[in-house]
């Protein structure tokens, strides 16, 4: 074991939560390491986007990364929803909210990552021990000290004053500090995959509706989109299986959504796709004393929200605010850590909530769920109150999930006008 290196943080995991709370440090005048297990980030094997909304953007223009998201992105101005098959149900319009950012950024994961990656490597107050795995966390008098494996059998130790579990929803981080985490099987899951988009004809993101179906569309580069299908098989050979096939993959895509009809010729093999299993995590508390879990390691959702990325950006931000200022005041204890907790916690297990609501009600194959979706969302323009308040909700901008009640409410079937639109600051 080399001798131990001395640092006021140490974070486990350089995925974005990680990433962006370390940039999110840059005037702080703290010395960071940050540790991760994955050398060269492998686009090839992740076939999915992240569609950055409204907030989640606000984060990224804080962290002096929007210009670069926006040029390596695609973005859209509104999503269009239709009918299985094709047929309009209702079109949602980011510029209906009032956000200095009406409009969502799509972009490759493996991107996005990457380009944290660069922004983090700039940063003259970091090291980075990449690759390194985690192995080990001991409290001491000052901290903590985190053993990592450098390849090939070397072990070292690095101390931190604060360490920062930020080593996503299976956590070895959070498991060593005892913090328990509750985990729901989901039985939907996702199949993504990435298309051409020949001359970016679709510019839009769309979503198809049906008993039991959803499929999502989204232009993530010039010349790219990526759809999702949310699906009960629970693994790629058996979502294979039921869709027949290549072929059977082709037809059936551009049936469910006809605009898909040439994109998806260009899926020449499943190595264009990537299949998630629909979980969520839940951890029982975010802090402790000189330890904080940042990102997917204190609340996973479903990606159904689109939310995942915009939570871990955000999360970032908050945790560089508040880390400061306890550096600042000396005291890193779980109760003056406590306020990161208290901002962001509430927010990510409601979008867990509706992300569960959603995967139930959008998968669902009951006749009666599915008449009730497709009435709700063929008729919300009539109630633009509600319609703002969903598009808010899911921007990140309203505090107050989407119940059953407005369900069936934005469907005309039970009293409106229980609450006003989003009122929280953009
Ligand atoms: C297939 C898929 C599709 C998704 N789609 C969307 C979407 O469309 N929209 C959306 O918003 N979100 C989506 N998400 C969720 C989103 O990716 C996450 O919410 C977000 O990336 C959280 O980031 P994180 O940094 O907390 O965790 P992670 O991205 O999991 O990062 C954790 C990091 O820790 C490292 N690590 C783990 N263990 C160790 C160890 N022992 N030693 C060293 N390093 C370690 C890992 O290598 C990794 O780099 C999707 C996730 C998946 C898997």
């Amino acid at each position: 074991v080399a001798a131990e290196r001395h640092y006021d943080i140490v974070v486990i995991g350089a995925g974005l939560a990680g990433l962006a709370g370390v940039i999110a440090l840059r005037d702080a005048g703290l010395s960071v390491a940050v540790v991760d297990n994955i050398a060269k980030i492998d686009g090839s094997r992740m076939n999915w986007g992240h569609d950055l909304q409204p907030n989640a953007l606000a984060a990224l223009e804080s962290l002096g990364l929007l210009d670069r998201v926006r040029e390596l992105g695609a973005w859209h101005d509104a999503y269009q929803l239709e009918k299985l098959g094709g047929g309009p149900l209702s079109h949602w319009d980011y510029s209906m909210l009032d956000h200095r950012h009406p409009y969502a950024v799509c972009i490759r994961t493996h991107v996005l990552r990457e380009l944290l990656r660069e922004a983090t490597r700039e940063l003259d107050f970091v090291d980075l021990h990449i690759p390194a795995t985690y192995t080990g966390l001991e409290r001491t008098e000052g901290g903590h000290a985190v053993t990592i494996e450098t390849g090939e059998g070397a072990t070292e130790r690095v101390h931190g004053r604060l360490v920062v579990a930020a080593d996503g929803p299976r956590s070895r981080v959070r498991e060593a500090a005892g913090i328990r985490a509750r985990f729901k099987r989901g039985k939907r899951h996702w199949l993504d995959v990435i298309m051409d988009n020949p001359g970016d004809r679709i510019k839009d993101g769309y979503v198809y509706f049906g008993r039991g179906e959803y499929l999502g569309i989204v232009p993530t580069r010039p010349g790219e989109l990526v759809a999702f299908h949310l699906t009960s098989t629970p693994n790629l050979d058996a979502y294979k299986q039921m869709i027949g096939g290549i072929d059977g993959f082709r037809a059936r895509y551009a049936e469910m959504a006809p605009i898909l009809a040439e994109p998806a010729q260009s899926v020449d093999s499943f190595d264009r796709t990537s299949h998630t299993l629909g979980h969520s995590m839940r951890a029982e508390t975010w802090v402790d004393d000189g330890l904080l879990l940042l990102g997917d390691s204190g609340v996973t959702v479903n990606p159904i929200t689109s939310s995942g990325a915009g939570l871990a950006l955000e999360e970032g931000v908050a945790f560089g605010e508040v880390v400061s200022e306890c550096f600042a005041k000396g005291d890193l204890s779980a109760a003056a850590l406590a306020p990161y907790e208290e901002r962001c916690r509430p927010r990510a297990e409601k979008m867990q909530d509706m992300g569960d609501t959603c995967t139930f009600v959008f998968g669902s194959r009951l006749p009666v769920v599915n008449g009730l979706k497709l009435r709700m969302l063929s008729r919300i323009d009539r109630d633009p109150a509600m319609k703002h308040r969903i598009l808010a909700y899911f921007s990140g901008m309203e505090p107050d999930p989407i119940g059953y009640r407005d369900g069936l409410a934005a469907a005309g079937l039970w009293p409106r006008g229980r609450r006003p639109a989003a009122s929280m600051p953009a």
